[in-house]
């Protein structure tokens, strides 16, 4: 067992002081006491750590290969997702582990206690799948194991280049599957997390609706009658006119009229909503899961957090193409992207919270509901995912409670965060990974060895 005493934490009912926390040997917390004596591991400022619920873990290793002009007039998240078809070509199955326990790491020691993967790179180069169709999914799994980070790995149905249902292209081949074949690899996918600890959890993610068939999504929540539901939905204008065009409605609408959108559901993005399919989906139960820096960086546009948040929505949030791993300027992003647009300030606080406040207790309710994972509460029975804030630091001198969190999403940065644990696993320990410098050489050699590639 261990034990943990913080000067002050986070607790479901509020900021508490001289809290104790005892973690079972299971992961678990056993037990949560206000106003103990000093005991155990001493910590300034105790805070419940958040689930990531949206990454592709091999884009890591793409991050600064893409910043230059292409041959086309306009660069757009459609080139860029032309270099990402290029560059995945390259990568082999150890390639791809290295680069997940690297993304892994990094959100361990940003603060997130849980990497939910939307895993759709499956089969060779070429296409060919490998002799065990779930290799690849054996290698996140592996990562995780060797990064202690919680995993929530959904497997990616892909199977169509287009609304259309075109063929896939070139670039696209190593995510293709049927859906029956989707179902061996979803259940080969099953046995390759078993060996991981009991925290670990699966869910299913149709990858989009450019991706898979109206018929096989309609049926995907009865096909899958247990386990969170992931998809990227409206990203992007060319995606909307795409769905609009072939299917005769922009795809939050289609999303509402035609799935049974519910709170096992995660849609990704949703940054092309107009107000209507805004307060539609955000009363559906289903968690928006927003990566505010990765939105940025591909020029997908503006999530409406004010009316989301405004009409009751869940939200989560992820990294999605690992461009940057921070939770930090995540929320610090959402937020200045409200300010930008409405010419606003602390346009997600409420009179009750802070922005910091309410957001990051939106994205630790949320993340876990995506997650299907009993987290984001410092509460007896839940998996004691924890991260502990360094008040030393000169961003939160003199600062407490919601005024520190403030400070650490508006003025500080990823050092801030000393320690994580996930599910009980200690695993970052005064601002660093247990097992970085493995982690970082295994990394190094990747990237030599892919340096070329775009
Ligand atoms: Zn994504």
């Amino acid at each position: 067992m261990q034990r943990l005493w913080a000067e002050t934490a986070l607790l479901p009912s509020g900021w508490a002081s001289n809290v104790r926390v005892d973690i079972a040997v299971s992961g678990r917390i056993e037990d949560v006491q206000v106003g103990a004596d000093p005991c155990g591991m001493q910590v300034p400022m105790l805070l419940p750590a958040p689930v990531n619920v949206h990454s592709h873990g091999f884009q890591r290793a793409m991050a600064g290969l893409t910043e230059h002009r292409g041959p086309d007039a306009k660069d757009s998240f459609w080139t860029w997702r032309h270099l990402m078809f290029r560059f995945m070509d390259r990568l082999t199955p150890d390639h791809i582990q290295a680069i997940t326990a690297m993304v892994q790491m990094e959100m361990l020691e940003a603060g997130y206690a849980t990497n939910v993967e939307f895993h759709y790179v499956h089969h060779q180069p070429g296409g060919v799948p490998y002799d065990n169709i779930a290799e690849l999914s054996e290698r996140v799994a592996a990562a995780a194991d060797q990064t202690g980070i919680g995993l929530c790995l959904l497997p990616v149905h892909y199977e169509f280049g287009g609304c259309d249902q075109r063929d896939l292209t070139a670039g696209q081949i190593r995510f293709g599957n049927s859906m029956t074949q989707f179902m061996d690899l979803h259940q080969a996918t099953t046995k390759a997390i078993a060996e991981l600890p009991a925290d670990t959890g699966i869910g299913v993610a149709p990858h989009s609706l450019r991706a898979v068939g109206p018929s096989d999504l309609a049926q995907y929540a009865s096909l899958f009658p247990t386990g969170p539901i992931h998809m990227h939905l409206a990203e992007q204008q060319a995606e909307v006119d795409e769905v609009k065009h072939h299917w005769g409605q922009r795809p939050v609408a289609w999303a509402l009229d035609n799935l049974d959108i519910d709170a096992r559901w995660c849609l990704i993005h949703c940054t092309q909503m107009t107000p209507d399919e805004t307060r539609a989906l955000a009363s559906s139960g289903a968690v928006a899961g927003l990566c505010p820096i990765t939105e940025s960086s591909l020029g997908d546009g503006i999530f409406d957090g004010v009316s989301w948040l405004g009409h009751g929505g869940a939200m989560a949030i992820g990294s999605d193409s690992n461009i940057r791993i921070s939770l930090c300027e995540e929320l610090r992003q959402l937020d200045y992207s409200q300010r930008l647009r409405d010419g606003t300030r602390a346009a997600l606080a409420t009179s009750q919270h802070s922005t910091a406040r309410r957001l990051f207790s939106a994205m630790l309710q949320g993340g876990a509901q995506a997650a299907a994972r009993q987290t984001g509460r410092i509460e007896t029975g839940y998996w004691a995912d924890l991260m502990t804030l360094n008040t030393q630091s000169h961003h939160l001198w003199t600062l407490t409670g919601d005024k520190a969190l403030d400070a650490w999403v508006f003025a500080g940065d990823d050092r801030l965060v000393k320690d994580v644990w996930s599910a009980g696993r200690h695993m970052v320990s005064d601002g660093r990974h247990v097992a970085r410098s493995a982690i970082i050489t295994a990394y190094k050699h990747t990237l030599e060895a892919l340096k070329d590639a775009l």
